[in-house]
């Protein structure tokens, strides 16, 4: 490597662990001391070299929203690394996703098709089940996709969300049930800036959990499903904007990715 570019690649390495570290401190301040919560580091449209960057200081969780980006940087990237898939899913990727050894999660899962190909993909031998959490549209934007959310007047026991958390849970042992995921409207992450501002879209994801939560412990009991088999079930909520109110809205999991990589090209 010359050393102009190795220069470059150490100014790149420095300024990502900058806003590394300064993303988990603040990460730990939001959230609670009981359970701390999972910073997914996003690392899309990102080179590998900025994720190995991150890994070297301890960060081992990981999103992509692409399959073949994801599938490229696993292979060139250490092996303990946790992926998390963040994308659209299709049931035709099911089977490249389900061949990546540490895929540890696939946070959007919204159709028993795709479990059913997930499950049937994953090798027998795999060293734990895969993590799904369903993806649900809180905003009821068109251009998000997920689940319709559960409310206290919905049947919750025929809604689209328990319907496919049952199936996992019935239906695909090699897969586990861990929680719920949502991303949210923006125009509601850019105006909650007060203290007591609530977010809708955190506290319709946690209202779902609970309905469901409840659906699925009077059917299977706890032991099958949620963190660890628990029955706890995680909340995947908040990105760069939001993650902080995200965590003191109850978050377990959150994906940022411009506050540690900086602005991403636009693809579409
Ligand atoms: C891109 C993406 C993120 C990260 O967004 P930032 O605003 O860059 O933090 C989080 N979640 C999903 C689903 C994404 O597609």
């Amino acid at each position: 490597m010359s050393s102009a570019i190795s220069e470059q690649l150490g100014a790149r390495n420095a300024e990502i662990l900058e806003s590394l570290t300064e993303i988990r401190s603040r990460v730990a301040s939001s959230s609670g001391t009981s359970n701390p919560a999972t910073l997914v580091a996003v690392s899309k449209f990102k080179p590998a070299s900025d994720v190995q960057a991150c890994f070297n200081h301890g960060q081992l969780d990981f999103g992509e929203n692409y399959v073949q980006e994801l599938e490229d940087k696993a292979k060139a990237l250490p092996a303990e690394i946790r992926w998390h898939f963040i994308g659209t899913l299709q049931s035709n990727k099911a089977k490249v996703l389900a061949a990546i050894p540490n895929l540890y999660s696939i946070q959007t899962l919204t159709s028993t098709k795709a479990a059913t190909a997930l499950n049937k993909s994953l090798p027998a031998d795999r060293s734990a089940p895969l993590n799904i959490l369903i993806q649900i549209n809180t905003s009821g934007e068109e251009s998000k996709s997920g689940l319709a959310p559960l409310s206290a007047s919905s049947l919750a026991a025929q809604a689209e969300a328990t319907k496919l958390a049952r199936h996992i849970i019935a239906e695909c042992p090699r897969l586990r049930f861990q929680g719920l995921m949502t991303i949210g409207a923006l125009e509601r992450s850019l105006s909650a800036g007060g203290e007591n501002d609530e977010n809708a879209d955190f506290e319709c994801l946690k209202g779902t959990r609970d309905i469901l939560a409840e659906a699925l412990a009077a059917e299977f009991g706890i032991g099958r499903w949620g963190e660890e088999g628990t029955g706890r079930l995680l909340l995947s909520m908040g990105m760069s904007n939001d993650f902080e109110a995200a965590l003191k809205a109850g978050s377990d999991i959150v994906r940022v990715g411009t506050g540690i990589f900086g602005a991403r090209a636009k693809k579409e």
